[in-house]
């Protein structure tokens, strides 16, 4: 279950085990045989990327979806029972029908889909209803049920199962094969490369300007850049997973030191539920082995629901040592035509109508209109892709 080599990391995992799930050699023949006769539970998009996520010890200490007592405890103290900060209960809902079905069984088969074959077998240590009111508020700060995170709460099953992972093999993914590293990948990677501080930068964007800057800013103190686009679910209008790599791409060919900066897939589902995100968020890459991690404005946020240093003002609630992984918090930045170059509010001095700042909507019509946003805001090269994707789409339908 452990790897000895993380010892010599220059962070530890969180709990301090980098947690390993797959059963392999002649163990993973033995639990592909039994799963057979358990019954099959299929789980959704959300609770796949997190079963991933669990089996490769993205969310290291878990060994599996959690019980009441953490459920509670989580909300409640946004600790683990065992002291360990952790923000977001990782679940997996069961319909009434669902529980009827699994009745007494000390085990049930986790498949991505009817007739598909089982991805892991769960080993049931408990059933319980969810309590969807404390759990919206202890999450999302809001049982508004226009929030995305809160509609797919109300949407699950009442119950949850909880108990350790046997993983069989990994979700099986069509796309950036080259890019899925897992934990223990890319603590290998930060190894090789001899990187000791690294700092990891979540997105489901594509990267304009700004947050190349930022990047760069805290690239400068450090020793390489994990940039960690987040590929599991989001929202329907977010742009798509294929569109976004094609954008970092073309982005680190161009403007990124091969030496300093590499590109992996997070195979996380987005919550949306802003500073419990941003904590979480922190927590696995510290477990992908980043020492650092960028919390911008509005981080995992969504709407109006939070404020906009909430994901950065959290932090402050958590001892340094006990998240082992530092935050580097930073401002809105933009191109000012008289400091020529890049800032932001903390180092340009001069007024809104000397910065090259344009609202999302603003982007998103110039690019629909097949118009490249000004240099100082994006990339040529991000620009024409995202408007060859527009056209794309607009063609499609
Ligand atoms: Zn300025």
């Amino acid at each position: 279950m452990t790897h000895p080599e993380s010892e010599r990391d220059a962070i530890s995992p969180h709990g301090g085990v980098l947690i390993d799930l797959l059963v392999r050699g002649a163990e993973a023949e033995r639990v592909a045989e039994e799963a057979v006769h358990f019954p099959k539970l299929t789980v959704n998009d959300r609770e796949l990327s997190d079963l991933e996520m669990l089996t490769v010890g993205a969310l290291s200490p878990l060994t599996g979806f959690q019980g009441e007592k953490e459920y509670r405890s989580i909300l409640q103290t946004m600790h683990l029972p065992s002291g360990v900060p952790w923000t977001i209960p990782v679940t997996l809902s069961l319909t009434d029908e669902e529980v009827k079905r699994i009745g007494r069984a000390d085990a049930v088969a986790l498949a991505s889909g009817e007739g598909a074959e089982p991805l892991a077998v769960l080993d049931v240590a408990e059933v319980y209803a969810r309590d969807r009111e404390s759990e919206a508020l202890g999450v999302f700060a809001t049982t508004d049920l226009e929030h995305p995170g809160v509609r797919a709460l109300h949407e699950a099953g009442e119950y949850c199962v909880a108990g350790s992972v046997r993983a069989l093999r990994l979700p099986e993914h069509v796309d950036f094969a080259a890019y899925r590293l897992t934990p223990a990948e890319t603590r290998a990677a930060f190894r090789e490369r001899g990187w000791r501080r690294i700092v990891g930068f979540q997105t489901r964007n594509p990267i304009h300007r700004a947050h190349e800057y930022i990047q760069k800013c805290a690239l400068e103190i450090v020793d390489g850049l994990l940039v960690h686009p987040l590929m599991g679910a989001t929202k329907g209008d977010d742009v798509p997973a294929d569109v976004r790599m094609r954008c970092y791409e073309v982005l680190f060919d161009g403007y990124y030191p091969k030496d300093r900066a590499m590109i992996s897939v997070f195979p996380a589902a987005m919550r949306y539920a802003g500073p419990k995100e941003a904590i979480w968020h922190a927590i696995c890459r510290k477990n992908y082995g980043c020492t650092h991690f960028i919390v911008g404005r509005d981080h995992a946020g969504v709407g109006t629901y939070y404020g906009t240093y909430d994901a950065q003002k959290i932090f402050e609630k958590f001892e340094p040592e006990e998240l082992g992984i530092a935050p580097l918090m930073f401002e809105h930045s933009f191109w000012c035509t008289r400091c020529e170059g890049m800032g932001s509010p903390k180092t340009c001095p001069h007024g809104e109508e000397d910065r090259v700042s344009l609202s999302g909507t603003k982007v998103r019509e110039m690019l629909r209109g097949g118009e490249r946003p000004p240099q100082e805001f994006s990339r040529p090269e991000v620009a024409d892709i995202l408007i060859d994707a527009m056209r794309e789409r607009g063609d499609a339908g």
